[in-house]
């Protein structure tokens, strides 16, 4: 279930972030929240996530049981420090804990170091339409498994990563990932798909 952290978690809670880092992050959030690509189901669990890369492995994202907000502040932003997809462990700080899918955006970064900004998202009808075309996609397995990580690896181990940015997560209902080198490129990804939608 969306929502419920699979991953072991050491959390040091301290001030928020600059408002300075989060803002790529916000303005693109509340674009997507518009359009109900992030946002909450009637039943309140939260959806959708964004983070951005800083330096090395570490990367901003948003907090867990965030999606229902329209706007955030600092106060709702993790900064992810480590992140081990093998032994599913992650360490990170910040006024949030991070969203429960923060491994799998941790996988996506370690596909290439010129990735600095990941988008998940939930549409059914997007979803879909990645389903039945010809759009990568993952295997049906449950995010926040190892066979999700593993799948993400398999699919973008013949493709360079940024000349394909977007899949479809096939286990995990309505779920959409895309990413690019900064913020503007990887929601430039999101609605290029939008776009083939519309136009098919
Ligand atoms: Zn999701």
């Amino acid at each position: 279930m969306e929502g419920v952290v699979k991953y072991d978690l050491t959390f040091s809670k301290s001030k928020a972030l600059k408002a300075s880092v989060i803002v790529p992050v916000e303005s693109c959030r509340a674009r997507l929240y518009a359009m109900g690509l992030i946002g909450a189901y009637p039943d309140g669990i939260g959806y959708g996530n964004i983070s951005r890369r800083r330096r090395g492995e570490h990367f901003v994202i948003t907090g867990t049981q965030t999606g229902h907000l329209p706007r955030l502040t600092p106060r709702h932003y993790a900064l992810v420090e480590a992140c081990d997809d093998r032994s599913f462990c992650l360490q990170a700080s910040g006024a949030a804990r991070p969203s429960s899918e923060a491994l799998t955006h941790g996988t996506v970064y370690g596909l290439s170091p010129e990735i600095r900004a990941v988008i998940h998202i939930h549409s059914m009808a997007l979803w879909r339409f990645m389903l039945s075309g010809e759009y990568l996609q993952t295997a049906n397995v449950e995010y926040g498994t190892i066979e999700m990580i593993e799948e993400v690896i398999r699919i973008y181990s013949d493709t360079d990563p940024l000349s394909n940015p977007i899949f479809a997560m096939a286990g995990h209902e309505e779920g959409i990932i895309c990413f690019g080198r900064d913020m503007d490129e990887a929601e430039r990804v999101l609605y290029g798909l939008l776009a083939d939608y519309l136009q098919q």
